[in-house]
């Protein structure tokens, strides 16, 4: 049985190695807060906020997100758990608000495996011999091929040998371009971003025969009849990543004859409860399955890194070393080993925890919960 005590709110600000353009616009900075669950016992769990400052590729924001967590979901959590499954139908009278609910149920299970002295992945029934998962790096968009030739060979000397790219219908031909190298495109996959909503599906189809990997999520988020249109049009798999925020999307993709590749982030889904349903869905169905990331911090990075340990997940998804993105992470960092993989860390729970001298120094929003 596990009472919690506290909720607390620790504001990140934390600049970008270098700036991140994607259809949706330029990011400099990983804004957003940790949260940090306390039980009565003084066990604590962590989560980050994976919102963006803007709804630019998801409704909510990190302002909605500490809306609903004061106001609506801390009131719900003076409760007494006898499971950690417990906390998504505690929270269910809060629709939508994925992000929001999400971090305070991954905050919750971090603090739950560290209470029972496991890992997060076991909690999540991953086998305990799966702790390398082959990274991939996603790369700023750009319409000039040599600027993306270039980085992508300094990728690959760093030792990255799977690649994902922000393209737009005004950037796509960098692409094309690239079809005329030598560079493995199986090993790349573009991410529209919904990017190609309103244009015409010649120029998709057009793009679909380049021999990469998958598109993903080239329309709107909720043009679930154009994607399974496009679907069978395209030679290059058709992914979804922005339309996916619970497994019923899974099935409405299905039953208009789609299979795609899905783009899992737990944030996105409301945390693992929804997570776990839509990894046995994929299973069921023989859908492949990637993770995805909002340029998270090691501790958001941690949480991912548990998940996509997972069996299920059998296509290479965005999971880069700290070091892509940040010079100072705020957990220790997560490398790129010698074979192109990322090392699951050991010990309870995340196995990551925030520095404690960044701790001491950011501002937070301190909530108790009765
Ligand atoms: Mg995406």
């Amino acid at each position: 049985m596990i009472r919690l005590a506290r909720l607390r709110l620790y504001k990140v600000n934390l600049e970008l190695l270098k700036p991140f353009r994607s259809a949706e616009g330029v990011q400099r900075a990983k804004q957003t807060y940790l949260v940090e669950l306390v039980s009565q016992d003084g066990i604590s769990g962590w989560s980050e906020i994976s919102a963006q400052n803007d709804p630019s590729y998801w409704p909510e924001t990190v302002s909605t997100c500490l809306e609903i967590i004061e106001h609506h979901l801390t009131p719900l959590l003076g409760v007494e758990f006898s499971s950690p499954f417990e906390i998504a139908s505690i929270m269910a009278s809060v629709k939508g608000n994925q992000m929001a609910r999400a971090s305070i149920e991954m905050a919750f299970f971090d603090l739950w495996a560290r209470h029972d002295g496991v890992s997060l992945a076991q909690l999540l029934g991953v086998p305990a011999d799966n702790t390398h998962i082959p990274a991939g790096v996603s790369l700023s968009m750009t319409g000039e091929m040599e600027v993306l030739l270039l980085e992508l060979t300094d990728l690959h000397e760093r030792g990255y040998r799977f690649f994902k790219a922000k393209v737009a219908p005004e950037t796509d031909t960098a692409i094309f371009e690239l079809s005329r190298t030598d560079f493995p495109l199986d090993h790349l996959v573009l991410d529209a971003n919904g990017s190609y909503a309103g244009t015409s599906q010649e120029h998709l189809v057009r793009l679909g025969d380049t021999g990469v990997a998958l598109i993903e999520q080239p329309l709107s988020e909720r043009d679930f009849v154009g994607h399974a249109d496009l679907a069978k049009r395209l030679v290059t798999p058709v992914g979804l990543d922005e339309s996916i925020g619970c497994v019923d999307d899974i099935i409405t993709a299905l039953r208009l004859g789609m299979t795609p590749t899905v783009n899992l982030k737990p944030s996105r889904v409301g945390g693992y409860v929804e997570s776990l349903k839509i990894i046995e869905r994929c299973q069921h169905e023989g859908l492949h399955l990637r993770i995805g990331g909002m340029l998270e911090t090691g501790i958001g990075r941690a949480h991912n890194v548990a998940l996509a340990s997972h069996p299920a997940f059998d296509r290479v998804g965005d999971l880069a070393a700290s070091n892509h993105y940040f010079a100072n992470d705020l957990t220790e960092p997560f490398v790129l080993s010698d074979d192109g993989s990322i090392e699951r860390p050991t010990g309870a729970g995340l196995g990551r925890v925030p520095d404690p001298g960044w701790i001491s120094q950011a501002p937070c929003l301190d909530l108790r919960i009765r």
